[in-house]
């Protein structure tokens, strides 16, 4: 599912990580892109073109992140934005204080919901929960049977009309079982009504008179997402005839493009909330647009790795270090030097996510040949200077050297090599400062 939308968001980031810093031009060629893959894959275009504007206003704008870099960041906000239009945090089912919970199913014929009931029924019983199926679809001729099946494969209770007794009221179905699951300890019902090819106005009345006669408290609107932009349509008809709280979308195994059915949470104001992504009962999950998003910009990993990038080079630190290169490179320090040795090694256990980011593969290197005994010897070696020495290591003469070499355990070649890696490094990071390098990550010494 998402298939050619996230190639083509692939495509977009690739083309971007090739530049160190980006221009406007380049925003607005990679929000053109951006443009295009969400409409190739069938969002809707008013969905689109909020999304478009929000990456773009945040990209150009003052959000700068030490820890990024340029590409990266316009990664991160797509993520977000996206998991923003996929309805944000993740929405739990409500259950009712006083037992039982009422679930409704509304939604077109063909749309999963009989399916849909027994996967729900499944995944409540999983959950510890007692449900009841209510076949309120009297007008489909096999679908009270349909749903019998559904509940005994979950392996959940039905509540039903005997088949072959004609066609009943599906109002007061509804209202009996409500009444049953009370009496037989069942605490959620989850009523499955009946659909139409098309949005007809009888249908949507039935529907609005069960609701009313079992007061739900969660309307789920089932919809396929096969159905392409009729979703958006289909789902704003039900909001006006009957109301939903929440989304469930079906076949998404079946769709390479999906756009529609992203558009249905930003368009209805309403939480996706499950996903079935096939026949089988257990082809259902709690929907989480955090994950599906990763999964569509297919870059679950670089994204921890951003995250993790992000929580280890704390803004304030790096904003300071920048500063200090800016004054010159004399302002950097055998503390910083320190500090930033530390920084590394907190990175070490994300040197394998880091290697998955093109150019960055040297880096890897250096963190990898970096091991905790260097570090402290480092530090055992600065810790014994003066905090003059430390300012400025040029004023560290032959004896003082000697002193330093005893006062932390090691040879006197040791702290030679020292100052002479810190001269290295504060060379280099003079040559960053001037030609922008890599932001929050600067010289790493080794
Ligand atoms: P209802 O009319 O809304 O009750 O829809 P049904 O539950 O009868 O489903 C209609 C058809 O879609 C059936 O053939 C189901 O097997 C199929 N179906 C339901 N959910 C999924 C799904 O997630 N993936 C696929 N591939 N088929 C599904």
């Amino acid at each position: 599912m998402f298939d050619t939308l996230s190639d083509r968001l692939a495509a977009t980031f690739k083309n971007l990580r090739s530049r160190g810093r980006l221009s406007e031009a380049d925003i607005d060629a990679t929000a053109r892109e951006i443009r295009i893959a969400l409409l190739e894959a069938d969002v809707a275009l008013p969905v689109v073109r909020a999304f478009i504007k929000q990456v773009k206003t945040r990209a150009l704008g003052a959000e700068v992140s030490q820890a990024l870099n340029p590409a990266q960041q316009v990664i991160k906000i797509v993520n977000e934005e996206l998991v923003g239009i996929l309805g944000g945090e993740t929405r739990r089912l409500r259950y009712a204080k006083q037992p039982p919970t009422v679930i409704m199913l509304a939604g077109l014929q063909g749309a999963g919901k009989t399916t849909l009931a027994g996967k729900l029924g499944r995944w409540l019983r999983n959950q510890g929960h007692a449900p009841l199926l209510v076949a309120c679809d009297l007008q489909r001729p096999n679908a009270v049977n349909q749903l019998s099946v559904v509940a005994e494969r979950a392996g959940v209770a039905v509540y039903a009309p005997q088949p072959g007794n004609g066609v009943g009221d599906p109002v007061q179905v509804a209202k009996d079982s409500i009444e049953y699951a009370r009496t037989k300890q069942f605490d959620v019902v989850v009523v499955d009504t009946a659909g139409r090819l098309g949005i007809d106005a009888e249908l949507m009345q039935q529907a609005a008179d069960i609701r009313d006669a079992v007061s739900p408290d969660e309307i789920l609107f089932v919809v396929d997402a096969m159905i392409g932009q009729d979703a958006v349509t289909t789902a704003q008809a039900f909001l006006d005839g009957v109301g939903f709280d929440g989304v469930v979308l079906t076949k998404l195994d079946g769709d390479a493009r999906g756009g529609a059915a992203l558009s249905v949470a930003q368009v209805t104001g309403r939480q996706v909330m499950f996903a079935s992504n096939g026949e089988k009962l257990d082809d259902f999950d709690a929907f989480h647009p955090d994950r599906m998003a990763s999964r569509i910009l297919g870059m679950g990993d670089v994204l921890s790795l951003i995250e993790k990038a992000e929580a280890t080079f704390s803004q304030a630190e790096a904003q300071k270090m920048a500063d200090k290169l800016a004054r010159g490179p004399k302002e950097f320090t055998l503390d910083d030097f320190l500090s930033q040795m530390e920084q590394v090694r907190k990175m070490g256990s994300i040197s394998k996510l880091l290697g998955m980011l093109p150019g960055m593969g040297h880096i890897k290197e250096q963190i990898n040949s970096l091991d905790d005994r260097d570090v402290d010897r480092v530090a055992a070696i600065i810790k014994s200077m003066t905090p003059a020495e430390r300012e400025d290591p040029k004023i560290i003469n032959g004896s003082r050297r000697a002193r330093i070499a005893r006062g932390s355990g090691v040879e006197v070649s040791a702290v030679n090599n020292l100052v002479e890696r810190f001269f290295e490094a504060r060379k280099m990071m003079s040559r960053m400062a001037q030609g922008g390098g890599v932001p929050g990550m600067p010289g790493i010494p080794g």
